[in-house]
């Protein structure tokens, strides 16, 4: 998956410990997750037996693995300096856990436990560890992972010029008499084409639109629709995640006006973007052109959701989350307007803060796209 170079990997641990000093944050414990794969290279499956790095902030790292992945394991840090301590099947995984914190003096201490990390491993840890109190791990890595360095930045580009590629084939596709699973199919297989890893396609048409994460269920898609089409894949590690809006034919009555006021607002929302301005000020970008148009309450969600090696991380774009923004960050700006029991409509694109402002990854038209 990820194609990070050992030295880029090493100086990326460095950061965490060095976050880990700052925030008080003795030891991370990671289980099989971005964070492990963001710091290490290595992402093993989620598995019953117990795989955790243990990362202390002054000490050795050493990845407690069962003995079967340790091969793959070691192929997969390469140069990193990580102890590997295998478990066979009958020994006791969470003793190896023990031990790496007994040697950095750190059974006692604060630790940052894996965000994803199963309550099956976290309680047996509790256990082991009376002395120990917990935190979750992304106190530390979400300082580091939401700033993206330039080689994210390109993946990200590249993930998005994929996705760009299947929107751009969404015109050639037969909308109208097929069912939204037929066109999610479709277009599945396009992302497969384009991706290493078919991730969602949300295909919403006609009064389905307006639910946001709308499934594609056997509704077949009549002249007139809207539809939402909200599609995503993986590719080198990293995520994409686009919306357009189409509509099949002529669109139904008021729709048009609806439309070009959330273009409008998402343009809006894309243009707040700049370095030091508070994520929660590009929702208000987004959500008050809409607000003052008296669609206010027909906006369900939040403008948008940071983006990596998950399709949602930090930082989130919403009211109440005033972290300024800074150059690195990934996120979507992606406002939609619900009306229920009619239609709905969204658009996303993947932006990136910059110095000069804002950069939209995805460079599809965001034009009503009219099929048939
Ligand atoms: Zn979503
Ligand atoms: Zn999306
Ligand atoms: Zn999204």
């Amino acid at each position: 998956m990820t194609t990070i170079p050992s030295w880029a990997r090493a100086e990326r641990l460095a950061r965490a410990r060095k976050e880990q000093g700052e925030r008080g944050v003795d030891a991370l414990l990671l289980g099989p997750s971005a964070d492990l794969a963001y710091l290490t290279g290595y992402h093993p499956p989620h598995l019953e037996r117990l795989t955790l790095l243990v990362v202390p902030a002054a000490g050795d790292a050493r990845l407690v693995v069962p003995a079967l992945e340790a091969p793959l394991a070691r192929d997969q840090l390469g140069e990193l300096e990580i102890e590997v301590a295998a478990w066979p099947e009958t020994a006791d995984p969470v003793r190896l856990v023990v031990d790496a914190l007994a040697a950095a003096g750190a059974t006692g201490g604060r630790l940052g436990a894996g965000d994803q990390l199963w309550s099956t491993f976290l309680l047996r840890l509790q256990a082991a560890l009376p002395a120990a109190g917990f935190v979750p791990a992304s106190t530390v890595t979400r300082q580091l992972r939401m700033r993206k360095d330039p080689e994210e930045l390109e993946a990200l580009a590249r993930v998005a010029a994929a996705i760009d590629g299947v929107v751009e084939g969404l015109d050639g596709l037969r909308w109208a008499g097929r069912s939204e699973q037929e066109l999610a199919r479709d277009i599945e297989e396009a992302i497969r084409d384009t991706h290493d890893k078919f991730c969602f396609a949300i295909v919403a048409s006609g009064p389905n639109a307006a639910s946001p994460h709308h499934g594609a269920t056997g509704r077949v898609i009549q002249p007139g629709d809207p539809v939402v089409v909200d599609i995503g894949g993986r590719l080198g590690g990293y995520c994409s995640d686009t919306t357009r809006t189409l509509v099949v034919g002529e669109p139904p009555p008021g729709f048009g006006e609806l439309y070009a006021l959330l273009h409008a607002a998402q343009l809006a929302g894309c243009a707040a973007v700049r370095p030091g301005v508070p994520a929660s000020a590009v929702d208000a970008a987004c959500r008050d052109p809409i607000t003052a148009a008296g669609h206010g309450e027909l906006f369900l969600h939040r403008t948008g959701h940071g983006i990596g090696l998950e399709e949602h991380e930090d930082p989130y774009i919403v009211a109440g989350n005033d972290e300024p923004l800074e150059p690195g960050m990934a996120f979507s700006v992606e406002p939609g307007i619900y009306p229920r029991g009619h239609y709905g409509a969204r658009i996303e694109d993947i932006v990136v803060c910059t110095d000069d402002g804002g950069r939209r990854l995805n460079k599809t038209s965001r034009d009503l796209r009219i099929v048939s």
